[in-house]
């Protein structure tokens, strides 16, 4: 079962984790393709400002190549050779439009005057015939061209416009070098990435010193033939870039992805490449992806709170209930225990009221016994006495007879002596009539100092005590021992105790009992000790049940302790009877005082 709840819990927790993953690969995904979007927008913009800034450069500077083809000091020059004023002239032009280089050719291509006729890698006297912006001039139309500098290796834009003659006749080519290098510096500072390709596929202008003079794709053999001619890259490589276009206007050049837009314009036929950084995409899309976690954590936290909350609040219940489970549970317990402890004590008063019953059964019959015996056996005794006067001449035989008879009718005087002392109270006569007397049960209660009833008891067995020659010891405190009783039934019992001690020594040579009253917490102790064999251990367990004896016939009834016991008992008191560890035994009758206000 907690195997089977455990499993669920984990397939619960397995499918939340699930929808959670599924939910931010969704966020991912959207806001990936947000910011895509965005950036695409953005990069296509700025691929047409950067596309526009560089046709305006271009297009900035055409115009001076064909004012210079009509200026007659040009023509002049070409045709008388009068060149220094020329040079001059150039110079201020190509200062003042900031042009890096404004130059003449005659028709074999080589330069009659230039701007930077002062300078030690002046162009004047350089030919250059091979470069397709002049031959394409001595056509008769403007040529234009980007190539590296074949003198100053500086790579610029060209731009050449045929000199006619009034004959409409090619006489020079007058033309025109920009460097586009500061530019795209410009743009390398502001950290564009950007590169642009010609025609061929070869980047002639980057942010990136390393992308430049590369090809893009494979250069087929006219190409290559035409640069060399044209002598376009001088001798750059022109190794191929390691670039990959992908779906999506993304790109991997080197080791790195771009997301780019191409932009074209139609001078020259080249393309324009801006380059964005993928990682901006992807960080947004972690940012979108981090904040999303969090709402979900936030929301997760508060679900679990308000769930904890919600256990807590069952628990709680759930502990109450189980609290007043536990309380009914201990009170039921409580009630049986009590309903058990009830039963005992009901089993117990039937026992003891039976017994009590049965000894007032046996109290009543012993009085009638020894009363209905009683008067034949005092006449047999009279009639004995009488047949005994010396007048009666009697036979030895008869006289043999007279004494069998004689001891035989004391014999019967005994037993029914001894059923008298078991007679019930009732039965029997008490000094009644003494002041502040209570009835209990059916007794009449007077207070008792108990140093009287052992006093009481002294004088009755002082004559047995005698005989058997017992060292009597008794020990009594000053002052009265008090309790509310009958004394001759407290004096029955002692009288029994005592004599039962005496039989029980009745072997022994000096023989000592010992009687002591002593008050403990509340309650009178009469203990009585004596030094016989202590309590037949065949018995023990039953000494206070009535006809429990190992006396022999006639000596003993066994029932001397049940009636002792059944009157203590009815003094609220209780008898108990133990083997001495010095041997002998000890009985001890314990009584409650008597306290004032008691009744
Ligand atoms: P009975 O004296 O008629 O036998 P009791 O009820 O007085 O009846 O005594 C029961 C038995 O208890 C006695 O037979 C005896 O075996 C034992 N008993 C009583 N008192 C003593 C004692 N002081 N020492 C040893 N045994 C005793």
């Amino acid at each position: 079962m907690f195997r089977l709840f455990k499993q669920s819990k984990n397939i619960i927790r397995l499918t939340t984790l699930l929808i959670a993953v599924i939910i931010l690969m969704s966020v991912y995904g959207g806001a990936r393709q947000v910011y895509w979007g965005n950036e695409f927008d953005r990069i296509s913009d700025r691929a047409a400002l950067y596309n526009s800034t560089l046709v305006s450069a271009l297009k900035h500077y055409q115009y001076l190549p064909f004012i210079l083809a009509r200026d007659p000091i040009v023509f002049s020059g070409l045709k008388i050779g009068e060149t220094q004023i020329l040079n001059q002239r150039l110079e201020i032009f190509a200062k003042q439009a900031q042009v890096n280089h404004l130059y003449i050719m005659d028709t074999k291509g080589k330069v009659i005057a230039a701007s930077n006729w002062r300078a030690e890698q002046t162009f004047i006297g350089k030919t250059y015939a091979f470069r397709p912006y002049f031959q394409t001039a001595l056509t008769g139309r403007r040529g234009e061209f980007f190539a590296i500098g074949a003198t100053t290796l500086v790579p610029g834009y060209f731009v050449a416009e045929p000199i006619f003659d009034r004959d409409d006749e090619v006489i020079g080519v007058a033309t025109m070098k920009v460097d586009l290098g500061p530019l795209i510096q410009s743009w390398a500072d502001g950290g564009e990435k950007i590169f642009v390709s010609n025609s061929d596929g070869i980047v002639v202008l980057s942010t990136d010193p390393v992308w430049k003079y590369r090809s893009l794709q494979p250069l087929s053999t006219e190409a290559l033939t035409n640069i060399e001619q044209g002598r376009q890259f001088l001798n750059k490589p022109l190794s191929a870039l390691n670039i990959e276009f992908l779906p999506d206007n993304e790109l991997r050049l080197g080791a790195v992805n771009y997301l780019y837009q191409v932009s074209s314009f139609p001078i020259l036929n080249w393309n324009l490449h801006y380059l964005a950084a993928k990682d901006v995409i992807i960080q947004r899309s972690q940012h979108a992806v981090l904040i999303a976690s969090i709402i979900m954590s936030i929301l997760l936290a508060g679900y679990l709170l308000i769930r904890s909350a919600r256990i807590k609040r069952a628990l709680c219940a759930s502990e109450e209930d189980s609290r007043s489970l536990r309380k009914l549970n201990e009170e039921l317990e409580r009630e049986i225990d009590e309903r058990r402890r009830a039963e005992l004590r009901l089993a117990l008063t039937q026992k003891e009221l039976k017994q009590a019953s049965k000894l007032a059964a046996l109290g009543q019959l012993a009085a009638s016994v020894s009363h209905e015996l009683g008067q034949p056996i005092s006449a047999m005794q009279n009639y004995l006495a009488f047949a005994d006067l010396p007048d009666n001449k009697m036979d030895g035989e008869t006289i043999d007879v007279m004494l069998h008879l004689n001891r035989l009718v004391a014999r019967m005087g005994k037993i029914t002596k001894q059923l008298k002392f078991f007679a019930s109270p009732q039965t029997i006569s008490t000094d009644a009539g003494v002041s502040s007397a209570t009835v209990s049960g059916t007794e009449v209660f007077h207070d008792v100092d108990l140093r009287d009833v052992i006093e009481g008891v002294r004088e009755i067995m002082g004559g047995n005590i005698q005989l058997t020659q017992t060292n009597l010891k008794i020990e009594l405190p000053k002052f009265a021992v008090i309790i509310r009783g009958d004394r001759l039934r407290l004096e029955q019992v002692l009288i029994n105790l005592v004599r039962n001690s005496l039989d029980a020594m009745k072997d022994n040579d000096g023989q000592l009992l010992e009687v002591n009253l002593f008050v403990k917490h509340g309650t009178s102790y009469i203990n009585v000790l004596d030094r016989g064999p202590g309590l037949p251990k065949e018995i023990s367990e039953q000494l206070f049940e009535p006809f429990v004896t190992t006396k022999s016939s006639g000596e003993g009834m066994g029932l001397g302790l049940a009636i002792s016991a059944s009157i203590v008992e009815d003094h609220g008191g209780e008898l108990k009877a133990r083997t001495r560890n010095t041997g002998g035994a000890e009985f001890s009758m314990a009584i409650p005082l008597f306290q004032t206000g008691d009744t």
